[in-house]
């Protein structure tokens, strides 16, 4: 047995405090043989956790939400959405609870969150329970996510509970252990919103304004300027997420962050050949939440949050409407600018490049690799040895080499910067065929396969033979019917 102290944990219960009337106090089910799958130890020490206290059967039970440390006050959040389009008033942590925040190491306010810790009033059919494999695949893809300096929740922990979760098939449950800035939500406004009470809304976007973006508090309109960060926030992080071939795959407002940290990774996948119109998710029929839509769909979820603000942007209606309109109508210059900051980059390009140069540049690199299925990661990260004078690797990418050829004549003209692109273009993203190795694996209680992709995915940019698996595509028959479930 091990000596290490059980872990000491102070945890403020401020959103349940500021916001009682978005917060059931709620407690974990029975996890009747919790077992460590994934630790995140940075993860902890940042938080001021000691990873060997976290191991132990008292710190397992902390991660599974059935010791609660004294103090700690656990809630399951209230939240609206529009999910795939359609409104729904009451959705909230159906699977979930907010143990509390803490103060990290560096000062800042972190929640800590479990997902899959049994049924809350929110369950409404759901069984309120999670499966190891997508815990574990939450775990992976948004610590991927994070090593590409994407902003994301983090994955503190995945612990098996010992009970089985019935899907399709009778699983291995688990509860996650997520870290997030916040888990306020657009659905959050929605919700307060709708209750009618202006005061509650208020309250709700001051405590988001002190949460997130401090600076708002001393705009003319503080509610408008809050509105205003959000719609920087989230144009910044679906540029990044378009820029690696990440496919989020289900945009529903209760999944767009006030804080611009992307969450909730159900049934989200990383894109193999270039193609705007890929879906994964075996939910998204009609293909809302394809990766070329995600632009789009966040000006869509924004809008929404516009909607919810109104009360508060100015007491005339009419004024907030054109106050609110006029702040989205930030969000296309914003989003823009980022992409192509982000593909200027990715391209190596040099800084100062007259946009009439980069912009088709840019362009006709998309439509190539569109049209000849490319690989989005490799497309991208063998550039660096053609900038370097060794063309083939990329070159062999493609079918249309005279297209490649014209392209890539115009591109080395310029001098791209090769050492710059490899710290921008992943050699490692999770790709899906590993992922769903690994996850398989330890669903049969393999746990081996995970070390190293998890190994490849938090070092995105570093090319290692050991690690060259992990930088291939997928075999040919895996890409063509791959899809990924949500709410599993
Ligand atoms: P999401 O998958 O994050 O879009 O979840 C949408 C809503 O469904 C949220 O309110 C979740 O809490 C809820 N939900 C998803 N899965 C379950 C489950 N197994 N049991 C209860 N609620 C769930
Ligand atoms: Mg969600």
């Amino acid at each position: 047995m091990s000596l290490a102290p059980a872990p000491t944990l102070s945890l403020d219960d401020r959103f349940a405090r500021e916001l009682p009337e978005l917060a059931v106090a709620w407690q974990a089910d029975d996890a009747p043989d919790p077992r460590l799958l994934a630790l995140n130890e940075p993860l902890a020490t940042e938080l001021g956790l000691d990873p060997a206290a976290l191991r132990t059967a008292e710190g397992l039970r902390l991660l599974v939400g059935t010791a609660v440390p004294a103090g700690a006050n656990p809630v399951a959040q209230a939240y609206a959405g529009h999910q795939f389009g359609g409104f729904v008033p009451r959705l909230g942590d159906g699977r979930a609870l907010l143990l509390g925040e803490l103060t990290d190491v560096a000062g800042r306010l972190r929640d800590l969150h479990l997902k899959g810790s049994g049924r809350t009033p929110f369950a409404r059919g759901g069984d309120g329970l999670a499966a190891v494999g997508p815990m574990l695949r939450e775990h992976v893809i948004s610590e991927a996510m994070h090593a590409l300096g994407i902003p994301t929740t983090r994955s503190l922990a995945v612990v098996a509970t010992g009970r089985s979760v019935r899907r399709e098939t009778l699983l291995p449950g688990a509860v996650l252990a997520r870290v997030a800035s916040s888990h306020l939500r657009v659905g959050s406004f929605q919700y307060a919103r709708v209750t009618g009470d202006t005061e509650l809304l208020r309250r709700l976007a001051d405590h988001a304004i002190s949460r997130h973006h401090p600076d708002a508090a001393q705009a003319e309109n503080p509610y408008l300027a809050l509105f205003a960060a959000v719609v920087t926030a989230q144009a910044e992080l679906v540029a990044r997420w378009m820029q690696v071939g990440f496919v989020h795959g289900v945009m529903n407002t209760d999944n767009v962050t006030i804080s611009g940290e992307t969450i909730d990774y159900g049934p989200c996948a990383f894109l193999e050949a270039h193609d705007p119109a890929t879906v994964y998710s075996s939910i998204d029929a009609g293909g809302r939440y394809a990766y070329g839509n995600q632009p789009i769909v966040a000006e869509w979820d924004l809008a929404r949050l516009a909607e919810a603000l109104l009360p508060l942007i100015a007491e005339d209606q009419e004024r907030a409407i054109e106050l609110a309109v006029a702040a989205l109508g930030e969000f296309r210059p914003q989003y823009d600018a980022a992409w192509s900051a982000g593909m200027r980059a990715k391209l190596g390009l040099p800084d100062g490049l007259d946009d009439a140069v980069a912009a088709p540049l840019v362009e006709e690199y998309l439509t190539l690799l569109q049209a000849g299925h490319v690989d989005h990661t490799l497309g991208f990260r063998r550039l660096s040895a053609a900038a370097r004078g060794d063309v083939e690797p990329v070159r062999n990418l493609f079918l249309d080499l005279a297209s490649f050829d014209a392209w890539s004549e115009r591109w080395r003209a310029l001098a791209p910067d090769a050492d710059a692109m490899d710290r921008v273009n992943p050699l490692h993203i999770p790709r899906n065929h590993l992922v769903e190795e690994a996850l398989t694996a330890a669903t049969e209680g393999d746990l081996a396969p995970l070390a190293p992709l998890l190994d490849a995915v938090t070092h995105p940019y570093e090319e290692r033979p050991d690690l060259e698996r992990y930088a291939t595509p997928a075999p040919a028959d895996f890409g063509a019917t791959y899809q990924t479930f949500c709410g599993t």
